[in-house]
């Protein structure tokens, strides 16, 4: 019985281990394609309240809180960018959020 139990817990330990492997791969495909994650798929935006309010709504891909920790202005192919840096608070990746102000209202 108790040999049974241990073969129980080593099987449910490498299930464990190769879930997590998937998890975090498909968790950086996923990060890549959304909304805001490059140039070519920026956050479009009128106002900074509409960015702000992007921002309070973005969580990181693992479910940990993002902390805005910096913020700058970027210019491509005719088109600006306000690209914000995030940090995750779980598990400390780094992301940027790009958001599309060229036709801002100032
Ligand atoms: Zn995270």
């Amino acid at each position: 019985m108790t040999t049974l139990l241990f073969v129980v817990a080593i099987v449910a330990a490498i299930g464990a281990m190769g879930y997590k492997r998937y998890r975090k791969k498909s968790r950086v495909r996923t990060a890549a394609q959304r909304l805001g994650a490059s140039p070519d798929n920026a956050i479009y935006i009128r106002s900074f309240d509409e960015m702000d309010e992007h921002m309070r709504q973005r969580w990181c891909s693992c479910g940990g809180f993002l902390e805005t920790t910096g913020e700058g202005t970027r210019e491509a192919d005719g088109r600006r960018f306000r690209v914000a840096r995030m940090e995750c608070h779980e598990c400390e990746e780094t992301t940027e959020v790009f958001f599309d102000t060229t036709d801002l209202l100032q």
